[in-house]
């Protein structure tokens, strides 16, 4: 589609969620979750969002604090034909335009919908001029309304509260007419790592982020796991510059990177074991059945997981498992000794091809001199070869467990060949 003239350019967006329910949290606000990504992708910045109720004053307010301060603005719900669907109304008022039918949504209203021509059938309506675009999961159309607003030139984009409504219309039909408003798109690439802290990564990458500015570098961090996002605003003629940063960073903390992409960790794993044929079992102390629940997450994992202990007691450790009583006896639970018996006794009764033991102190009580609160051990079994590793995790209880879990789906990663 051509692009306007830089006039015309949307450069600035606000989002309103307009629904009482989702004042009342009885409905999450995914739609303005959903829009800002699709904005940031378009190259429109979303400089704020709002979530109204159901209230013609309130949303006229909203809806007019926006265009105070943005190009665009998008309404999500109050579209329906009940008696508090009114964004339409308040819309009609702020520009100042009636509400006409629209032959276009009339006519994809009439093939949907044969009982459309009863007479207490109510045709949508959008602010004359509007760009309609007919929804094809429901009755009531999306709109965008450009006028002027103070002496500038704004659009209001309406679209209908349900996800499943306005998320086909967003992609099918608004994206490729909006993107005639924009000079420019995004392109976000994300680099994944583990095994390395956020200050540690930042370190290494010091001069990168400091010298930043097209493409730029953000990194976030979540438990047990680092994420960079590399994103460039592209123009025009443009070209991707994004692959050589990641090269650069590749080369600096590749031992830590397990994707450059969008897969989760459990996914990367997954697909290791998918395609190399093997298989895995557990035997889980601290982390309770969360490394299981974190593979069985994905489909088809009956194919590369063959089961879980959670032996969280010593005696279901000594009873169940197989562990020696002696070894906790003279080791105790948490210590290298207990995770290479508890991972043994996993392939001796699971036989599979990659064994995991789990066992620490997930706090906040407990624990040794030596090994405190936030002590964790792990043993994988790989053939005959057992292999064990202690770390340490700082945090609450339920962080110290995220970690572990983490920890334990990477050394499955790292134990599977390329
Ligand atoms: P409405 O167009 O206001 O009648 O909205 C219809 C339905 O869409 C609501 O009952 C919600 O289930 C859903 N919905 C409305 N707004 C949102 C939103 N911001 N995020 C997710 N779902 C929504
Ligand atoms: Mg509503």
């Amino acid at each position: 589609m051509t692009k306007l003239s830089p006039a015309d350019h949307i450069e600035t967006a606000e989002i309103i969620a307009i629904g009482t329910e989702l004042l009342l949290g009885q409905t999450l606000d995914t739609n303005s979750f959903y829009l800002s990504r699709k904005l940031s992708d378009l190259g429109i910045n979303t400089f704020r969002r709002q979530v109204v109720g159901d209230h013609r004053e309130r949303i006229y307010d909203a809806i007019c604090q926006a265009l105070e301060a943005n190009d665009l603005v998008i309404t999500t719900g109050g579209l329906g034909a009940s008696q508090d669907d009114i964004t339409v109304q308040v819309l009609a008022e702020i520009s100042g335009k009636d509400l006409v039918e629209d032959s276009s949504v009339t006519a994809a209203i009439r093939k949907l919908y044969p009982d459309s021509d009863r007479p207490d059938f109510i045709i949508p309506r959008i602010p004359a001029g509007a760009k309609a675009f007919p929804n094809k999961n429901g009755t009531a159309p999306a709109s965008l309304t450009t006028f002027l607003y103070k002496g500038k030139l704004v659009h209001v984009l309406v679209l209908p509260g349900p996800p499943s409504e306005n998320i086909p219309l967003f992609e099918e039909q608004v994206i490729p007419y909006l993107a005639q408003y924009s000079s420019a798109s995004f392109i976000h690439r994300y680099v994944r790592m583990i095994g390395i802290g956020e200050y540690k990564m930042e370190q290494e990458l010091k001069d990168l982020i400091a010298g930043q500015t097209n493409p730029t570098i953000a990194p976030y961090a979540s438990e047990g796991e680092v994420l960079l996002r590399i994103s460039q605003r592209l123009e025009e003629g443009d070209t991707d510059k994004t692959q050589a940063l990641i090269d650069i960073i590749k080369e600096r903390l590749g031992e830590y990177i397990y994707e450059i992409g969008t897969r989760s960790l459990e996914q990367v794993v997954a697909e290791k074991l998918h395609s190399q044929k093997l298989t895995c079992a557990f035997a889980e102390s601290c982390t309770g059945g969360a490394l299981s629940a974190r593979l069985v997450s994905l489909p088809d994992t009956s194919k590369i997981f063959k089961g879980s202990i959670v032996s969280y007691a010593s005696s279901v450790k000594k009873d169940l498992l197989g562990v020696d009583p002696e070894i906790i006896d003279k080791y105790g639970v948490v210590s290298a000794e207990c995770a290479r018996a508890m991972a043994e006794n996993c392939r001796r009764l699971f036989k599979a091809d990659l064994n995991l033991s789990v066992t620490g102190f997930a706090g906040p009580g407990g624990g040794t001199p030596e090994n405190p609160p936030g002590t964790v051990y792990f043993a994988i079994t790989v053939g005959d070869k057992v292999s064990v590793q202690r770390k340490f995790f700082s945090g609450n209880r339920q962080r110290i467990i995220n970690y572990a879990v983490a920890t334990a789906l990477d050394l499955l990663r790292r134990s599977c060949a390329e």
